[in-house]
């Protein structure tokens, strides 16, 4: 019974090792993300930015090029998953994550699933266009075929805080 006992407590302590370990990895991972939102914000782009993670490797990084581009597309996470495909070259990334400084909105989640990603990790929430919880539900959708585990409020006061910041800005130049 003691044996059983420290065993259990040996387990919960190794489990929350873990988890605070991979909360840990989530948050440099996340700092990457945030480069490239301030990235966005220096370039007049709205201030969201993402990297893919595949086996510890940083094989996309992007942030919003809507303006640049002239495409309303041009999410950061959509620029990101065409880069992991085209490194990986497969259009399935399947054990990739995603990080990503605010929640998707509906057409990225949506790529999300299309990329089979096995993992999305993002900042902060955004509830006027949030498709992961916020406004809607796409990633939780038990009619899709296709799961992706989800973390949320990764470094979410950096995250959030950068986009209010551009927000703000935009309206004193009189742009939003
Ligand atoms: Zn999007």
């Amino acid at each position: 019974m003691d044996r059983a006992l420290a065993y259990g407590a040996r387990c919960y302590r190794f489990e929350s090792c873990r988890a605070r370990q991979i909360m840990k990895i989530d948050q440099i991972y996340m700092a990457e993300a945030l480069k490239e939102a301030k990235r966005a914000f220096e370039l007049d782009e709205v201030a969201v930015g993402a990297v893919i993670v595949y086996k510890r490797q940083i094989v996309a990084r992007a942030h919003n090029q809507t303006k640049l581009l002239r495409d309303p597309t041009a999410h950061a996470e959509m620029v990101a998953l065409t880069q992991a495909a085209n490194f990986l070259k497969s259009e399935r990334l399947l054990s990739c994550t995603l990080y990503v400084t605010i929640e998707p909105c509906p057409m990225c989640a949506g790529a999300l699933i299309w990329a089979r990603i096995k993992r999305l990790v993002f900042g902060a929430a955004d509830p006027k266009a949030g498709a992961c919880g916020s406004v809607m539900d796409i990633l939780g959708e038990k009619k899709l075929n296709h799961r992706v585990s989800v973390a949320k409020g990764v470094l979410a006061e950096e995250c959030g805080s950068l986009i209010s910041e551009f927000f703000q800005k935009q309206r004193a130049l009189g742009k939003k």
